[in-house]
């Protein structure tokens, strides 16, 4: 498979948006690190992410959406306290574990009946987000076992060949991965540290 790096216009946005509909993969930069991305409603696109990066398939895949209106179908509740922290940190690096909704394949959520979501604050993904009307699975463009890329050319290293298009949108600002918490219990439960700190 050849891969393009393209700089960030309307046109590779337009081209990122067609590749995602069509069940592809695009890896583009997020505000934490570059990701993969994949429709995170059709399987056979996000079995394209684990087999990219060597990912074993029980590790879930975080699902990126852009405005609240998008957790329709793919979480089934939003708690409460889901809303409050969404109002403090989304968009943002935080991914809330939910009830996971019905349209949500198995391979995104690694069978597990939760869901981690959450709303980025990076142009680049949001522009896409919009572009295409999908919400898509994303875990960070690297092959498994090396380091997060923030920027183009390190994702050209590790993803040359395995993926059509790199949106290349420059460096990543966080450079560390979002925190995880789960949002479904009594109490909120810390799964993963990341830049929103406890
Ligand atoms: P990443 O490695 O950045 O793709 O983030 C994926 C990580 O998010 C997983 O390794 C888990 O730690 C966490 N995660 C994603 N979805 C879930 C879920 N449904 N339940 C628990 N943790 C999750
Ligand atoms: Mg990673």
């Amino acid at each position: 498979m050849n891969t393009q790096v393209l700089p960030v216009n309307d046109k590779s946005i337009a081209l990122a948006a067609e590749l995602l509909q069509k069940g592809e993969l695009v890896a583009l930069p997020t505000e934490t690190v570059y990701g993969i991305a994949a429709d995170a409603r059709n399987g056979e696109a996000v079995k394209k992410i684990f087999e990219a990066k060597g990912r074993p398939q029980d590790n879930p895949l975080i699902v990126h959406i852009y405005g609240m209106e998008m957790l329709k179908g793919i979480v089934s509740e939003v708690p409460d306290r889901a809303y409050k922290l969404a109002k403090a940190f989304w968009p943002g690096p935080l991914t809330m574990v939910m009830p996971r909704g019905g349209e949500v394949s198995d391979v995104t959520c690694a069978g597990l009946d939760t869901v981690g979501v959450r709303m980025p604050s990076h142009p680049v993904v949001q522009a896409v987000i919009k572009a295409s009307g999908v919400a898509f699975a994303a875990p960070s463009a690297n092959l498994s076992g090396k380091p997060s890329p923030t920027n183009a050319q390190d994702t050209l290293v590790d993803m040359d060949g395995r993926l059509p298009l790199i949106l290349d949108g420059g460096e990543s600002a966080v450079g560390v991965e979002s925190t995880v918490v789960a949002v479904t219990g009594e109490h909120p439960m810390l799964l993963r540290p990341g830049y929103v700190t406890k």
